[in-house]
């Protein structure tokens, strides 16, 4: 299983933030701003580019599912950003497909 599976089962604790009967939200283990949230599907996806059209209704519901969390942490009108990373130069540690929602402060671009 992957971190975030054992997340998901409540094997590994986690800040959780929001949940559906298809993704988890929690709050990053090392936040890189006031806000920094993670939503991972419930369904083992193992990177965004491995999605199928299988998934396209799951992916739908992750974009709206950030919405949700910047709403309940107050980022909502100050703005924020979502991220996901792919791969090595992407930057991805974990290989289960995740969402990462950073808002808080002011955010640079471009990204490093
Ligand atoms: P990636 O680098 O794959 O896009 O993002 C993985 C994220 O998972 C990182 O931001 C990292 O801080 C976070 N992370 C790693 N281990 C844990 C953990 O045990 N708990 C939580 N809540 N986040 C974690």
């Amino acid at each position: 299983m992957t971190l975030f599976e054992k997340i998901i089962a409540r094997q590994i604790p986690a800040k959780i933030v929001a949940e559906s009967e298809d993704w988890l939200a929690f709050h990053d283990i090392s936040p890189q701003a006031p806000v920094h949230v993670l939503v991972v599907p419930k369904k083992v996806i193992t990177r965004v580019g491995e999605a199928t059209p299988e998934d396209e209704s799951l992916l739908g519901k992750l974009l709206l599912a950030t919405q949700e969390v910047a709403r309940a942490l107050g980022v909502s009108n100050s703005g924020f950003r979502i991220v996901i990373n792919h791969g090595r130069d992407g930057g991805e540690t974990v290989p289960h497909l995740h969402i990462h929602v950073l808002g808080g402060r002011p955010l640079g671009w471009p990204p490093g």
